[in-house]
């Protein structure tokens, strides 16, 4: 036995701290930031979530710093300038975080869901659980010198291919003319928000055999409903349908358009953790999985959820509808799978980029950051030029 693993066995029965000395340290402070950025889309925002819905998007920022000097970057799911969220952020997360040690990225995970099972396991305090623990990864990552994706396996890919998730256009014109566009930029994949058929078609006619096509439309419809579109749109060999019905944990009625055997069905941006996608599973509701790292519990779950997808026979493409660290920690783990899941992007201009043009897909394709832990830090100029809380 050498001495160092005698020291470890030491510390184990002793309880002794041996973390302590860590390069990631011990968390310090933590601040929230909420930034919302006018982007021009050409379409309707798909998540009106108020009678006057902007065209502004939301990156909320959880900024953690440790008593190393380490500074992390994570992001929780927001949507028109979520103010509740934040409060919840600052008043029921950081207080529970200071003073952890920043590499117990699992142990503060578990001790955040554990206290605030409560108040819920999908929605909003997953959202904020989700920003912290992506943040710790980058703080994992700066202290090892390494990119997230070598903390996690390693890479299969140095790039991933993007999809163009184009919005909801309302008019067979304005979306075929959305989907050429995305075409002529080098897209081979692009996913549909529009739900009446005469825009899926034309679509879908525009695409060709150029782009494959997706179709999703956030759970408008009823089982009945649902089960005469996927019908009506077999013709059109979409290549998954997503989130038909709700609400859209209703995996017996899923299951019932699933048994069709039509579409593929594309579910879970609405979960909240590995546990729904073993419902899904189990109700034979599913055949691709879309956790959304900002929501679903962060790197620490979807790699969970990656690997039960694995031994599951379901593909795993995860949902990413953002534009901040929750985005750069998607594709560091599309990068680490072995089938290299399409990376989604909404398909519009922002005003201002947050990593530059970094993020920005060429040919349609991204290349997986390589610098330390999600590999980029925020343009500060952009976040305190777009702050709104
Ligand atoms: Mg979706």
């Amino acid at each position: 036995m050498t001495p160092r693993s005698i020291d470890v066995n030491i510390a184990q029965r002793t309880g002794a701290d041996m973390s302590a000395t860590s390069a990631a340290g011990r968390i310090a402070k933590a601040e929230c930031i909420l930034v919302t950025i006018p982007f021009d889309s050409g379409g309707l925002p798909v998540w009106s979530f108020t009678s006057n819905p902007k065209n502004t998007f939301d990156v909320m920022l959880v900024r953690i710093e440790t008593d190393t000097g380490l500074v992390g970057w994570g992001e929780a799911f927001s949507r028109a300038e979520d103010v509740a969220l934040r409060s919840l952020i600052e008043t029921r997360i950081f207080p529970v975080i200071i003073g952890e040690e920043a590499n117990a990225i699992s142990k503060i995970k578990h001790k955040l869901e554990f206290g605030l099972q409560n108040f819920g396991r999908v929605g909003p305090t997953m959202y904020a659980i989700s920003a912290v623990d992506i943040a710790l990864w980058d703080i994992a990552g700066k202290a090892a010198q390494l990119p997230l994706v070598d903390l996690i396996g390693g890479p299969f890919a140095k790039e991933v291919e993007v999809y163009a998730s184009l919005l909801r256009y309302g008019s067979a014109e304005g979306v075929a003319k959305a989907t050429r566009k995305a075409i002529g930029e080098g897209y081979r994949y692009v996913k549909l928000h529009d739900i009446r058929f005469e825009e899926v078609a034309a679509a879908v006619e525009e695409a060709g055999d150029e782009a494959a096509v997706m179709l999703d439309v956030n759970c408008p419809w009823t089982v009945s409903e649902a089960l005469a579109m996927d019908a009506r749109l077999s013709k059109l060999n979409l290549l998954w349908l997503e989130e038909p019905i709700f609400p859209p944990d209703d995996y017996r009625g899923l299951a019932k358009i699933r048994a069709t055997g039509r579409h593929r069905i594309a579910l879970g941006e609405n979960a909240g953790s590995l546990r729904d996608f073993v419902a899904m599973a189990d109700a034979q509701a599913i055949d691709i999985a879309q956790p959304d790292v900002a929501k679903t519990g962060g790197v620490t779950e979807l790699l969970k959820i990656a690997a039960f997808c694995d031994a599951s026979a379901i593909e795993f493409i995860p949902h990413c509808a953002i534009f901040g660290p929750g985005q750069l920690a998607t594709v560091h783990i599309n990068a680490a799978q072995r089938a290299t899941p399409l990376l989604e992007r909404l398909y519009f201009d922002f005003d201002a980029e947050l990593y530059g043009d970094a993020m920005l897909p060429k040919a349609g394709r991204l290349a997986v950051p390589t610098g330390p832990g999600l590999g980029f830090d925020p343009d500060m100029g952009v976040v305190e030029r777009f702050r709104v809380a």
